[in-house]
């Protein structure tokens, strides 16, 4: 089984009850979807570009900005939190149809 842990904060609860107002609101445990790529499911790593600083080359990250850490994918230069909502979106969809999660959102003390 999952670890369920929905915050269940103040605010989080006041944006539901209003967004129920409008729509359905479905619960998806958001465990590894932000360091999931969405598209081949290995890790990613945050995007880090050389860059000149004081003449000197030094690695910078970009704030947000992430790549696949596999060679083989294209991913690159992506959103953190677009990405993470990618992965949201097929947690529902594997959901909706009744299918398990992909076991890289697993706990894996299964
Ligand atoms: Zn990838």
């Amino acid at each position: 089984m999952y670890k369920w842990n929905f915050p269940n904060t103040t605010p989080i609860l006041k944006l539901k009850k209003e967004l129920k107002r409008f729509c359905y609101v479905v619960d998806i445990d958001e465990w590894e979807t932000s360091k999931t790529c969405h598209k081949c499911f290995e890790r990613i790593t945050l995007y880090r570009n050389k860059k000149l600083c004081k003449e000197k080359a030094r690695m910078s990250q970009y704030h947000s900005v992430i790549r696949c850490s596999s060679n083989e994918c294209k991913l690159c230069c992506m959103d953190r939190d677009i990405n993470a909502s990618k992965n949201i979106l097929l947690l529902l969809q594997c959901e909706k149809q009744g299918k398990r999660r992909p076991k890289c959102f697993r706990e894996q003390k299964e």
